[in-house]
């Protein structure tokens, strides 16, 4: 509705219908006209209708008009005017003055102008209805304010209590770089008195250094300056130190640039949180881990550098006692003989599973994991524990059949090491006519599981938790059982290390079971086979025929001893010996032996690298050569054969093995003047005698020739402990008297002091 045809609504009350009509008529054109006699049903309209103007005769019968209207002031805000004649002054002058009408129209009443006064009444009455609606408005809003302000600080206090209850610092910076805000947090570390500090003197101010150092962080820089740039930032790391925090602190910092509702960066605030302790245990933590990680590799050195030093005499032990072992003896010393191999082998046992735990634990176990035949690594292991099962009286019965044909992932010599311990617990661990079972099933997630039960006392659960620890032992120490309580802690390890797991079920007095599973593949390889030889010994009439010439680069005197004495059962095969690899290398050119045995651990080159000499040098091309070396990592082994080596052997040597290698490459009754054989002797070579066949006994040495100022220069370089002058000497010596040179050189390589001391004085006198 537009203000065009909007009408205001005039209510008529009186008595008189001629009067009511006549007003009708006046009025109609500018308003609603709404007429009634009755003065109820006039009150009644009043409550429904938006009435603007109220003319209401002062005489009527019922109700007067005075009456009635500040009836109608009560029901709503209409323009009350009452229609009188001057009779009526004083109801008049009181209505007037109790505000029960806001004017009057005098009878009789002039027609324009009692339009005149409605029309006026009907502005009033817009006005006011405008005014009221406008006072209810700014009522609403006000309520409104009140409520928000309400809630605001209803908020601000939340607000306040949280930061005063945090334990992170909080500081609020203006858009001018001045502090604005402090939460008491904040104030315990840069005081009270920070608050209102301009951005200028942060750093100064509150102690803000470059952790680490004594530099005060640049102003600029700091992530507060940054975040009032509009940058955000995490984890900032500063260190805080001043009078509120003399020992100084380290915080990590996060700010975020304060913006207001356009977007426009008006300060920042940041969040600081003390990091001191928590750096000083991640600090302390890391130290303690790199502690244990240094005294774990120190102690897995340790164990692989005593391994290899152990293995050094113990190959002379071993290798003497069985030369020893193959020689005519009565039956007590043989029986001796047998004890110092029995304690030997045992020993060997030990350092071998020591430094193949050492090696596991230093991460440097390597593994040549490829697809293995199931039944050829189980066939095998049960080759070699069917003996003992057999003398003590073991059944072993095993059902692999239908997983023979299956591959599994896994390193072939580590998988039957792993066998062959579970296995040979399960004989050892077990009562006399007990049973050994060897099953393998297909486990869930594409993995074979194999097991070996027995029928031996079983383990308890305690025993069970300890098991795996290296050289956890139970009660096998106590019931005199043997072996070094480390094959089941390798055995998990060597399991873990090809992706597989192991464990154990066990039932005090009936039995146990063990299990390892490994992944099962698909596609076989071809299996390889690191050169091992089993053969039996020939019989010494027959030694006599082989022939040739050998040529054996080691400086390591044990061993040139041991392959001495072993080819001392062979008069036709002449021995060349070298101490250094270029030695080694001249000899191999000039005499172009038959077989070549080469140590890896030279000191002048290694022995790797004299191996490639040999195959790329055409003259020694095709010279079978056979490494020997105390490291038994199947990784340097296949490295070797593939450079060219024909065998990797593994110290200690076994004798068994060698001879059997020397029949296979020496042909026997070869005929004289073969190429190998030419050439002069080399002051390294010496043949052997068959009458120093087996025994080993010190040489005799005769310094008698040397001159007697040399030999005075010998005795003090000896007395001195001077190594590099008494080599020169003796390599004087050699050039002389190489016999004698040889012998003094290898009790000075063997720091033999007080034998070369005392031959050296007893020739003197
Ligand atoms: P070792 O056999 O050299 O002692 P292991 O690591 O192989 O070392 O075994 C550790 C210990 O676990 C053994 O000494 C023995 O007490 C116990 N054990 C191993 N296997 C069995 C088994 N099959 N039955 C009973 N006890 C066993």
């Amino acid at each position: 509705m537009t203000d065009q045809t909007y009408k205001p609504t005039v209510l008529v009350v009186d008595d008189e219908p001629q009067i009511l009509a006549s007003i009708h008529a006046l009025l109609e054109d500018d308003f609603d006209v709404v007429v009634t006699t009755d003065a109820m049903e006039a009150a009644e309209l009043l409550k429904n209708a938006q009435i603007a103007v109220i003319l209401a005769d002062q005489r009527m019968p019922n109700l007067s008009g005075g009456e009635f209207l500040s009836k109608a002031r009560e029901i709503c805000d209409a323009t009350r005017i009452l229609i009188t004649g001057y009779v009526d002054i004083d109801a008049l002058i009181r209505a007037v003055n109790d505000g029960q009408i806001h004017s009057y129209v005098p009878k009789p009443w002039e027609p324009a102008n009692l339009k005149v006064t409605v029309l006026k009444a009907a502005t009033y009455a817009k006005e006011v209805t405008q005014r009221k609606k406008a006072a209810e408005i700014v009522a609403e809003q006000q309520e409104a304010l009140a409520r928000s302000e309400a809630a605001y600080r209803e908020q601000t206090k939340i607000l306040r209590s949280v930061l005063d209850s945090m334990g992170d610092g909080v500081l609020v910076t203006d858009d001018g770089g001045k502090m604005v805000l402090l939460n008491p947090a904040a104030e315990q570390m840069v005081g009270r008195s920070a608050a209102g500090t301009h951005q200028s003197e942060w750093a100064e101010r509150y102690g803000i250094y470059v952790p680490g150092t004594d530099t005060l962080y640049p102003n600029d820089k700091l992530p507060l300056a940054r975040a009032m740039r509009g940058e955000t930032a995490d984890g900032i790391e500063l260190y805080v130190r001043n009078r509120h925090r003399p020992d100084g602190m380290l915080v990590s910092v996060n700010v975020r640039p304060l913006k207001d509702d356009s977007g426009e960066t008006k300060g920042g605030v940041a969040v600081v949180h003390d990091i001191t302790l928590a750096k000083y245990s991640e600090d302390i933590l890391r130290q303690a881990k790199e502690e244990a990680e240094r005294a774990n590799r120190a102690k897995s050195e340790f164990l692989s550098r005593m391994s290899h030093e152990l293995r050094t005499p113990l190959n002379s032990i071993l290798g003497f006692a069985q030369l020893l072992a193959l020689a005519d003896l009565g039956v007590q010393h043989q029986s001796n003989v047998q004890q110092i191999l029995k304690g030997g082998y045992h020993l060997l046992e030990l350092i071998n599973e020591v430094l193949d735990l050492a090696r596991v634990e230093a991460g440097q176990l390597s593994l040549s994991p490829e697809p293995v035949l199931i039944s050829d690594a189980v066939k095998e292991a049960l080759d070699l524990v069917r003996p003992i099962a057999g003398a003590q009286n073991i059944t072993i019965s095993a059902d692999f059949s239908a997983h023979a044909e299956r591959y599994v992932h896994a390193d072939r010599q580590r998988l039957k090491q792993v066998l062959l311990n579970l296995l040979s617990n399960a004989i050892k661990f077990n009562r006399s006519n007990g049973m050994v079972v060897l099953r393998c099933d297909q486990a869930l997630n594409g993995r074979l599981r194999i097991e070996v039960a027995d029928t031996g006392s079983g383990i308890d659960d305690e025993g069970l938790k300890k098991i795996f620890t290296p050289f956890e032992r139970l009660a096998a120490d106590r019931n005199a059982i043997g072996g070094t309580g480390l094959g089941l802690a390798l055995s998990k390890r060597m399991v873990e290390a090809m992706g597989g797991t192991i464990g154990v079920e066990s039932m005090v007095g009936v039995g146990s079971r063990f299990y390892f599973e490994l992944a099962l593949v698909e596609h076989a390889a071809e299996p390889r086979i690191i050169g091992a030889f089993h053969s039996g010994l020939t019989a010494l009439g027959q030694a006599a025929s082989y022939q040739g010439t050998i040529l054996y680069i080691e400086d390591n005197i044990s061993n040139i001893r041991l392959i001495e004495q072993i080819l001392a059962r062979y008069p036709g095969v002449r021995l060349l010996e070298a101490m250094r690899g270029k030695l080694g290398l001249e000899l191999a050119n000039t005499h172009r032996p038959d077989w070549i045995l080469l140590d890896l651990h030279l000191p002048d080159m290694g022995g790797e690298e004299v191996l490639r000499a040999l195959r790329q040098d055409p003259r020694t091309q095709t010279i079978p050569v056979s490494v020997l070396s105390a490291d038994a990592t199947p990784s340097q082994a296949n490295r070797l054969q593939a450079a060219g080596a024909r065998e990797y052997l593994t110290k200690p040597l076994d004798v068994r093995q060698i001879i059997a290698l020397l029949e296979k490459t020496l042909q026997r009754e070869r005929p004289e003047n073969q190429p190998g054989a030419s050439g002069p002797p080399s002051p390294e070579q010496h043949g052997h005698q068959p009458d120093a066949a087996l025994r080993w006994a010190p040489e005799t040495i005769t310094l008698a020739g040397i001159p007697t100022e040399l030999r005075q220069q010998l005795r003090s370089a000896v007395q001195d402990g001077e190594k590099d002058r008494l080599d020169q000497l003796i390599a004087t010596v050699a050039n002389q008297d190489p016999q004698s040179g040889r012998a003094l050189k290898n009790l000075a390589d063997s720091y033999e002091y007080d034998t070369l001391s005392n031959l050296l004085n007893e020739v003197a006198q």
